[in-house]
C-alpha cells in the first residue's frame, strides 16, 4: 500500500486487546492514535464475548481513550445474537460463558435448558460439568445447533499469582478450546462467528456503509485479525504489541500491508504524524 496521504483509508476497523490495551492498561501510543482518528470513522471489532459494548466503551474511557458509542463496538457475543436472530426470529438458546454473552443473547432470544434451538459457547466463567452435560443432551437428543462465538485457542488475560496473590499476565482457554468438549462429546461441528470468519467484518462494513477495500483492519493476531480481513480484500495493519511479538515469523499466506512494532509506527506510515 502506498504511504501517501491520498491513500488514507475511508474508515478503520480495530481489534482492541493487544492493540489498544493489555488487561487494564492502555498500550503505549494507543490513546494518541485514537485521538488522531477523530475525523476518520472507526469501528472496534473483538472476538471477546465476555463484555457488552456498553461495558467496553466505559472501559476505554476509564483507560483514557475517547469514549466510543456502543454502535462503534461489535463483540462476537453481539454478532452471535444478531446472527441467530437473522436465522430464526425469537430463537431460544442455552449459553455457556460469562454473563455478557447471556445478556447479548437475551436482547434477541430467550434462554431455555429444555428445548433450546441453539447451544452457544463463549468464553470466561460459567462453563462446568453440569452445563456441558445439559448442552450435550440438547445437541444429541433435541437437535440444538452448536454455535461458537470465536475460534481462539487461548487468549491473554490477567490472573492472580497463586503464590503472591498479585495480578500477573497469563493465558486462559479461548472460545475454540471451550467448545472442544462438546465437539468431541457430540461429534458435531460448530458454526463459528468471530474472526477470521467474515461476520464481524461484514457487520462493521454494514454500519460504516463502505466496502472492504475502503477500510483498514488493525490487529495484533495474524491468524485471526489479519487473515480474516485479507480474505475479504481489506487492507491490513499488524501491530506487534500483542501475543505476536517483534521478530516472530508470519504464518504462511498472511501478508499484512503494514507490519509495525506499535501504533506510533503505523501513525507515521499512514501520514498522521
Ligand atoms: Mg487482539
Amino acid at each position: 500500500m502506498s504511504e501517501s496521504k491520498s491513500q488514507l483509508p475511508k474508515a478503520i476497523l480495530l481489534d482492541m486487546d493487544g492493540v489498544l490495551y493489555h488487561g487494564n492498561k492502555a498500550l503505549p501510543y494507543a490513546v494518541d492514535f485514537i485521538h488522531q482518528l477523530a475525523t476518520i470513522p472507526h469501528v472496534y471489532i473483538t472476538n471477546n464475548p465476555i463484555l457488552l459494548p456498553e461495558a467496553i466503551a466505559e472501559k476505554l474511557e476509564r483507560l483514557g481513550f475517547p469514549k466510543p458509542s456502543k454502535e462503534q463496538i461489535i463483540t462476537s457475543g453481539i454478532a452471535t445474537a444478531e446472527y441467530l436472530s437473522s436465522q430464526k426470529k425469537d430463537f431460544s438458546f442455552y449459553a455457556l460463558g460469562a454473563e455478557g454473552l447471556h445478556n447479548a443473547l437475551l436482547r434477541y432470544g430467550t434462554e431455555s435448558e429444555i428445548d433450546a434451538d441453539y447451544v452457544v459457547v463463549g468464553e470466561g466463567e460459567g462453563i462446568d460439568f453440569d452445563k456441558l452435560t445439559v448442552a450435550t443432551n440438547l445437541i444429541v437428543a433435541k437437535g440444538a445447533q452448536l454455535i461458537s462465538t470465536n475460534p481462539d485457542a487461548s487468549v491473554d488475560a490477567v490472573c492472580e499469582d497463586k503464590k503472591t496473590g498479585k495480578p500477573i499476565r497469563c493465558i486462559v482457554p479461548g472460545g475454540g478450546a471451550l467448545v472442544a468438549p462438546l465437539v468431541v462429546a457430540t461429534g458435531v461441528k460448530p458454526i463459528t462467528i468471530g474472526k477470521p470468519f467474515p461476520l464481524l467484518y461484514e457487520m462493521a462494513l454494514a454500519r460504516l456503509g463502505l466496502t472492504a477495500e475502503d477500510c483498514l483492519m488493525i490487529g495484533d493476531r495474524p491468524d485471526t485479525d489479519i487473515l480474516g480481513a485479507q480474505k475479504l480484500g481489506m487492507p491490513t495493519a499488524l501491530v506487534r504489541t500483542g501475543r505476536f511479538e517483534a521478530g516472530a515469523k508470519l504464518p504462511n499466506g498472511v501478508r499484512p500491508d503494514f507490519d509495525v512494532e506499535h501504533l506510533h509506527a503505523l501513525s507515521v506510515g499512514l501520514g498522521f504524524s
